[in-house]
């Protein structure tokens, strides 16, 4: 599932992948604040586009 999280502020984009990352280590490695705007990072969760995995009926 992919991650996407935003700034709750101005919505610049914090961190987007593949893997689950831990908001805290995402909020940490932006040094508690936002790059674009500096408010204090509080996360938001993105889930851009979430696909249930297929189910093989079997
Ligand atoms: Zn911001």
């Amino acid at each position: 599932m992919p991650q996407r999280v935003a700034c709750d502020s101005c919505g610049e984009v914090l961190y987007d992948g593949k893997n689950l990352k831990p908001p805290d280590e995402i909020i940490l490695s932006h040094n508690g604040k936002c790059p674009k705007c500096s408010k204090k990072l509080s996360f938001v969760l993105i889930n851009v586009e979430v696909r249930p995995a297929e189910e093989v009926t079997r």
